[in-house]
């Protein structure tokens, strides 16, 4: 059975999220950890976890995909930047040890002109800085479509941000198959060849997430405009290939797609189907 499921607003709370999540079909989801500016955070209320532990008991969920606000940059060449982003990780990181299993995963950073080289040593240098050895959270490094100047649009990249840090075991990948199709790699003609590539730059071990989403715009384009399943240029073969794909299998699935519940429900029902050991 596929570990399925798409990003959910958080605004009714945890137990709430897992709720929906059950109503539309999914057995994961994935949240932002506080709002997209990167603000505070409300306590939390531990009958509210209890409440989506309960969900995810009842209902065999797999592990969460928290997702970390996308305006934090590690890699900002301005100190205050940095520092907030690494203070918002190191608190969201606190709170996921209290929380049902989840992975963290991060947008890499921008490096905003300074340079490839420099960005990637301020994210491994951010990273050394939040993570706490022997922390249960892993945090997940997410491939990006290199627009502008992002770091982690390439696997080698990614590869060297990990090498960066001291406690690599709590780092791991997730890869967004728009992003990595805009970033130049062809999954809609050669899904295996890039499996094989991440194996040797990065390690299939590594890879502990995917966000499934269609494109807007072809392999290269370096844009990052998802699209619905199958709207795209990645098209429905691509995710009847990656739903089968062996190395794939129990890894969490989210959905970034532009939908309301409506269309995941009908998203999350069509990729159960077009998977061949789905209901086993
Ligand atoms: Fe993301
Ligand atoms: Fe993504
Ligand atoms: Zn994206």
């Amino acid at each position: 059975m596929l570990t399925l499921g798409c990003h959910l607003s958080s605004a009714d709370g945890f137990a709430a999220m897992g709720q929906t999540a059950v109503n539309i079909g999914a057995n994961t989801f994935a949240y932002f950890t506080r709002n997209p500016r990167g603000g505070s955070v409300k306590d939390l209320d531990p009958e509210d976890v209890a409440g989506l532990r309960d969900v995810m008991d009842e209902h065999g969920f797999g592990t969460l995909v928290a997702h970390a606000p996308y305006t934090l940059n590690m890699a900002s060449a301005k100190p205050y930047v940095r520092e907030f982003a690494l203070k918002a990780m190191q608190e969201d990181l606190a709170r996921l040890e209290w929380m049902p299993p989840a992975h963290y995963n991060f947008h890499p950073g921008s490096h905003v002109g300074q340079g490839i080289d420099e960005g990637i040593g301020l994210i491994a240098e951010g990273l050394n800085a939040v993570i706490v050895p022997g922390q249960r959270t892993r945090v997940l490094l997410e491939t990006m479509s290199g627009k502008g100047s992002e770091v982690g649009g390439t696997f080698e990249q990614i590869a060297r941000i990990i090498d960066g840090v001291d406690h690599d075991e709590v780092l791991g990948v997730c890869l967004d198959t728009c992003h990595v199709s805009d970033a130049g790699y062809d999954i809609v003609n050669d899904l295996d060849g890039v499996l094989d590539e991440f194996d040797h730059v990065i390690g299939l071990d590594r890879l502990l997430a995917l966000h499934v989403n269609d494109s807007k715009n072809p392999c290269g384009s370096h844009k990052d405009r998802h699209e619905r399943i199958g709207e795209g240029t990645l098209g429905l073969g691509t995710f009847t290939s990656i739903v089968n794909e062996p190395r794939l299998q129990g890894l969490p699935m989210i959905l970034e797609t532009p939908n309301d519940l409506a269309g995941y429900t009908a998203e999350i029902a069509m990729l159960r189907g077009m998977a061949d050991n789905e209901g086993e």
